[in-house]
């Protein structure tokens, strides 16, 4: 297997706070690969990091075979990288079918986009039915498919999705959880932050725990979801 994303000995500060001390993992073509730990632990910050919103203070980005670090968000996108960033911060006062347009802003394949967006209302039909309407009055989960459907407009390489079951119901996550195994199972490869440590570990090819900025402990996601400091830190156990 080749390894679509390499990153080597990442650090990230803002300011004075290191919020990334020197991580690598790798995250390799058709994977699944999650990163769970506690909040502030730098999940979010890995994310923004790899798409070009942040700049590393030092470490290496190699995303399909070429350099990453220094290349600026949009053009990340048109790499092939896509984000669905934690808060989902969808454009409320447009359509759901303009929020879904934007997500190809680089596409100039007309017919291709629509196909795309037929595939988006396949996965979430409430879309489809919602089509005309402001995004804005979607509920939350609705909100978050439509990140993740915005975000599979640029037809990414990788996916990253920041933690898109927070706040959902049960019900909701189940959906967005079976969602991203379809999306696997059509070959998208996915780098996954959740705080839902069980779901996320239960879809993972591998996983790696954060705390404060390092990876304390990878495996793959059968290992993990076993390990008993993390059933005991991130699973609730005694
Ligand atoms: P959560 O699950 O709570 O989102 P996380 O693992 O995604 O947590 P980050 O959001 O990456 O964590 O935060 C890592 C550290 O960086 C934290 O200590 C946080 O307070 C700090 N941090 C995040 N954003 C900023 C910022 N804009 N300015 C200063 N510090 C920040």
């Amino acid at each position: 297997m080749t390894a679509l994303l390499e990153v080597e000995d990442l650090h990230v500060a803002y300011g004075k706070i290191e919020a990334v001390k020197g991580i690598s993992f790798t995250v390799d073509t058709g994977q699944i690969v999650t990163l769970i730990g506690t909040n502030g632990a730098g999940k979010t910050t890995t994310l923004r990091t790899l798409s070009g919103l942040l700049t590393p203070r030092s470490g290496t980005i190699r995303f399909d075979g070429r350099p990453l670090t220094g290349i600026p968000a949009h053009r990340v996108v048109a790499l092939g990288l896509a984000h669905s960033p934690e808060g989902r911060h969808i454009f409320p006062r447009l359509t759901i079918a303009e929020n879904l347009q934007l997500g190809a802003f680089l596409r100039k394949d007309g017919d291709g986009i629509a196909h795309d967006i037929r595939r988006v209302y396949e996965l979430f039909p409430i879309l489809g039915e919602r089509a005309r309407q402001p995004a804005g009055t979607l509920s939350g989960g609705e909100q978050q498919m439509l990140a993740m459907g915005r975000a599979l407009m640029s037809r990414p390489k990788l996916l990253m999705l920041d933690e898109p079951s927070m706040g959902l119901s049960p019900i909701m996550m189940r959906k967005i959880m079976d969602t991203i195994a379809e999306l696997k199972a059509s070959g998208t490869t996915i780098l996954l932050v959740e705080q839902n440590a069980q779901a996320a570990l239960g879809l993972a090819d591998r996983g790696h725990v954060m705390e404060t900025g390092r990876i304390v402990l990878s495996g793959t996601g059968a290992e993990l979801l076993h390990d008993e400091s993390v059933r005991k830190a991130y699973l609730g156990e005694d």
